[in-house]
């Protein structure tokens, strides 16, 4: 990146579709240098305006279930059809193993070279609220550049898939077939957040069983009670490796959305996300602002120790934190 951000410049790259200057500005929303952050705000307020007209997708699902497999066709899919697809990842692993397994551009060889998509690797933002924010701004950047359809890759571990379900519009839940019980090893709550599930690998010896597999989903579906009133998600057997059944998957996102939109739910679901983004953004922002201030830096030590102690409650101690930031 130049020394000096010239915020004009990236703007009118985003816009005007430059893929070189599309990836430096996400590189700056990803920086976490004070002085880059100022920049990238200003960026964000200019091409915010631009933003909101695409299908936000969350994917998620465990390793191995086929999610690059699957991003790959459908994507594929997709621009063949005349859609551009931003493919981005958040991987909170990558922060600790320094090494992102989502959203690697080997993993979708096509995509990844195809003139109307742009895959991007989870970046490396320190936390899972990091990387979240980090996203959040790359979809403004990725709509503001005519990207009409945007695939948020997640694996399905902790709190991952709950930050990529507050950031999209549909959330896609990918399974197998299992062994035994098909609900073994499903999560309640990946269930409750989902708008649609795909039991992929429905191919070959194993397409009877991925059937069955998708009938007992959508007994156990019926007995939750769904987030919404006006939709109950569809459980759809596919297969990533031979494209059946994609058709359907993509079907079904596409009906959530104009679903939602008619109820005004889909309004109501972003405008709540913006405000939940704005208060993740206050709390991480209030938490830096302690961790830097001198004031603060130089009573912490003495204060943890006295809680530590017993002698201080920490209720107190909180609240005198708070104070020297006054
Ligand atoms: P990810 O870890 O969730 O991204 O999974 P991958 O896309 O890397 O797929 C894991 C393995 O499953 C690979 O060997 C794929 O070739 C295979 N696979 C993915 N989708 C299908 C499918 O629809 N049918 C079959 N039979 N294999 C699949």
């Amino acid at each position: 990146m130049a020394r000096q951000i010239d915020v004009d410049a990236l703007t009118e790259g985003v816009l005007g579709g430059s893929r070189s200057l599309l990836a430096r500005a996400i590189t700056l929303v990803e920086s976490q240098r004070a002085d880059h952050r100022l920049a990238a705000q200003d960026l964000l307020s200019r091409l915010q305006p631009h933003a909101g007209a695409a299908r936000r997708v969350g994917i998620s699902g465990v390793p191995g279930v086929g999610k690059s497999t699957f991003i790959e066709a459908l994507g594929t899919r997709l621009t063949a059809d005349g859609h551009r697809v931003a493919v981005l990842a958040v991987d909170p692993s990558s922060t600790r193993t320094k090494g992102s397994i989502l959203g690697d551009k080997t993993r979708m060889a096509r995509l990844s070279v195809d003139d109307n998509a742009f895959v991007r690797p989870s970046p490396n933002a320190g936390t899972l609220g990091g990387v979240a924010r980090a996203t959040r701004e790359t979809i403004v950047l990725m709509e503001a550049a005519g990207f009409d359809v945007v695939l948020v890759e997640t694996v399905g571990v902790g709190q991952s898939e709950i930050a990529v379900s507050e950031m999209v519009d549909t959330f896609l839940f990918l399974t197998i077939a299992r062994t035994g019980d098909a609900l073994q090893g499903i999560k309640k709550g990946i269930l409750e957040i989902a708008d649609v599930v795909a039991v992929n690998k429905a191919d070959g010896p194993h397409e009877k069983e991925a059937r069955g597999a998708a009938a007992e989903l959508r007994a156990a579906l019926r007995l939750m009670t769904p987030a919404s009133e006006s939709w109950r998600p569809p459980v759809l057997p596919c297969s990533a490796q031979t494209g059946a059944g994609l058709d359907d998957v993509w079907a079904a996102v596409e009906k959530h959305r104009a679903t939602l939109d008619g109820t005004g739910e889909l309004a109501d679901r972003r405008a709540a996300q913006q405000v939940g983004w704005m208060w993740a953004m206050v709390r991480d922002q209030l938490m830096d602002r302690l961790r830097s201030d001198p004031g603060v830096r130089e009573k912490l030590p003495t204060l943890e120790r006295e809680v530590r102690a017993g002698g201080l409650p920490p209720s107190v101690a909180a609240r005198t934190v708070l104070d020297l930031l006054g």
